[in-house]
């Protein structure tokens, strides 16, 4: 909904890696013996995945990362490749929704990863691995809080809006 408003890809990692697995190529593979269980994707993985996907003519305009970073090792990576590309990260939005709505939004949806235990496993995963990147943004001023307890549509204006204000007034 987001790159529709704001005329950008929406490219997620996780995406990126359900088309490999479809595939069947080798980083697929790999790939899937760790999204089963709900463990991260090693960085080297991810880094290849991401690297061949931004190269694509459709990112020259910017671009929305959706799960990636996720840990700080992807993003320093991240810091150094958009260096080269001269293309700034501008906004970090974290969606904050408390654990118990997540378990019961992802046990709606049909994904393999999504069962109980798995979600459980993420869930801890996240905490470790990926809720300290916040403040690592929280320090570079391009952290985003945004409250994610309502409707997609909803959730979607917060964000325009928490970024509009951004870019009028930068000091804020
Ligand atoms: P998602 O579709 O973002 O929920 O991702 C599904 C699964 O793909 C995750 O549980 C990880 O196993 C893997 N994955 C996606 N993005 C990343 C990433 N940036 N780093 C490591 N693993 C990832």
């Amino acid at each position: 909904m987001l790159a529709e408003k704001l005329h950008i890809p929406h490219i997620s990692t996780g995406d990126l890696l359900r088309t490999e697995i479809q595939n069947s190529t080798s980083i697929g593979l790999q790939a899937a013996e760790y999204m089963q269980v709900g463990e991260l994707v090693p960085d080297s993985i991810m880094i290849r995945v991401l690297e061949e996907r931004l190269r694509e003519t459709d990112c020259k305009n910017g671009f929305i990362l959706d799960g990636f970073p996720r840990t700080l090792n992807q993003a320093t990576y991240l810091n150094t490749m958009l260096k080269r590309l001269n293309a700034p990260v501008d906004f970090v939005v974290s969606i904050e929704v408390d654990n118990d709505v997540i378990i019961d939004r992802l046990t709606q949806r049909q994904r393999l990863d999504d069962n109980p235990k798995t979600v459980k496993y993420r869930l801890d995963v996240y905490r470790r691995e990926t809720a300290p990147l916040k403040d690592y943004y929280k320090r570079e001023g391009q952290l985003k809080t945004i409250d994610g307890d309502a409707s997609p549509l909803a959730v979607r204006d917060r964000i325009l809006e928490s970024i509009a204000r951004n870019v009028s007034d930068p000091d804020h």
